[in-house]
């Protein structure tokens, strides 16, 4: 069995693509486009050259000595938290960019929630010279405001979106509506491995740049390529498949996927997608997501605002029902704890998303002689008035 996209973008019975007719052309010139633009020698090399010279890769795989001792087992962690902007997200950002600039496109548009991708996508677009919209819903305006500033300062504009409950979602609506309307000269970057085919698929490509390092990685530090256990919390889903990618196929490698249980899985406030998601469509995706009887998606929560989603990245869906991927869920409590057991133990502030996967260690056991590799997906400074608010600090 493969558990990557086939050629219509289906893992399994999840992706593909169910869009209004109105966008099809778009996504159809990506879809024709896609693999034999990401296979051309010079696009390779240019990206390859970012990656290094501006983002700062290969990020490093750094063996937590200390934290390893504490949980009797052997743990890395792949420093994605050193990548220039602070978390994974860039990757796909310089990718889709160079992307659009193949397709002759000279305006992007995104679409925010708590503003990390929006900044990933701001922070590119001005790299290149290339006009550059963010919507973002007028209420996560209100609520990022260093990150809405962070995208001003890059030159972007940042449109508010002022239907519905004028959060992600109602950005989401607002940026498709846009490209609607500019089918020529517009590229959307989207931000996870969420949306139509061929979205999912090219995002996961882009950040699988972690799991080829990590092989080259462990065998100078191990002699073997392959971990026992590769590590990731998931949200939409970006940091997980690019660090599960080279050992989708691998049965040999566990997987293990961290979900937002929130408060809790039962309270109603939770972002736990694959214990509480039923079959349903989001952003023209066939995957698991949290929706009412009635099927009207119902509003995640979580802690972290990089997990707080209500749907996962088709890939995800489908490891999750065919059982290749264990996945665990973890409370916000839970998470802030492991997040300032890092701080305490290796001297690295996680990211909340990213201390979620790191919690797991206090309920799930290893073998002492297992490697663990998490992949931790960023760097707490965006956090620091949660952890502030949350320990009195
Ligand atoms: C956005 C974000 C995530 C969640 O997104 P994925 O697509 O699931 O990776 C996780 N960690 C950090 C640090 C983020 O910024």
């Amino acid at each position: 069995m493969s558990y990557h996209a086939n050629e219509k973008g289906y893992y399994g019975e999840f992706g593909g693509a169910f869009i209004p007719e109105m966008l099809y052309p778009n996504t159809e010139e990506l879809r024709r486009q896609y693999i034999q633009i990401m296979q051309e020698p010079s696009f390779k090399e240019e990206f390859s050259k970012l990656l290094k010279d501006y983002v700062g890769r290969p990020t490093p795989l750094y063996f937590g000595e200390r934290f390893s001792n504490k949980y009797h087992t052997k743990v890395y962690l792949k420093r994605e938290d050193l990548c220039h902007t602070g978390a994974h997200k860039v990757n796909n950002t310089i990718g889709q960019i160079l992307m659009a600039k193949k397709l002759g496109k000279n305006r992007i548009i995104a679409e925010t929630g708590a503003g990390q991708h929006g900044v990933a996508t701001a922070t590119v677009c001005a790299l290149m010279g290339i006009e550059c919209v963010v919507y973002m819903g007028e209420i996560d305006i209100a609520r990022q405001a260093p990150n809405v500033a962070r995208m001003k300062m890059l030159g972007a504009e940042v449109r508010p979106a002022l239907s519905g409950s004028r959060t992600l979602k109602d950005a989401t609506n607002e940026a498709i509506r846009d490209w609607i309307n500019n089918p020529v000269d517009t590229h959307y970057i989207i931000g996870s491995v969420v949306g139509p085919h061929p979205y999912p698929d090219m995002v996961a490509r882009f950040q699988s740049v972690i799991s080829e390092e990590i092989k080259w990685q462990l065998k100078e530090k191990e002699g073997r390529e392959n971990p026992d256990y590769v590590v990731a919390c998931v949200g939409g889903g970006s940091n997980a498949a690019g660090a599960y990618y080279h050992y989708l196929d691998n049965e040999e490698v566990g997987i293990i996927a961290v979900e937002a249980a929130g408060k809790g899985i039962d309270t109603g406030e939770s972002a736990a997608t694959s214990a509480l998601g039923k079959v349903g469509i989001i952003h023209g995706s066939k995957t698991l997501l949290m929706q009412t009887t009635d099927g009207q998606i119902t509003e995640p929560y979580s802690i972290s605002a990089g997990l707080d989603y209500p749907g996962v990245g088709p890939m995800h869906a489908h490891l999750y029902r065919s059982g290749r991927a264990e996945f665990i869920s973890i409370t916000d409590d839970d998470a802030m704890k492991a997040g300032l057991n890092l701080c305490k133990t290796e001297g690295i502030i996680p990211a909340i998303e990213s201390s979620h996967a790191l919690a797991i260690f206090e309920q799930r056991k290893f073998n002492p002689d297992d490697i663990v590799v998490v992949n931790l997906s960023g760097r707490g400074d965006k956090d620091l008035e949660t952890y502030i608010d949350y320990f009195g600090l």
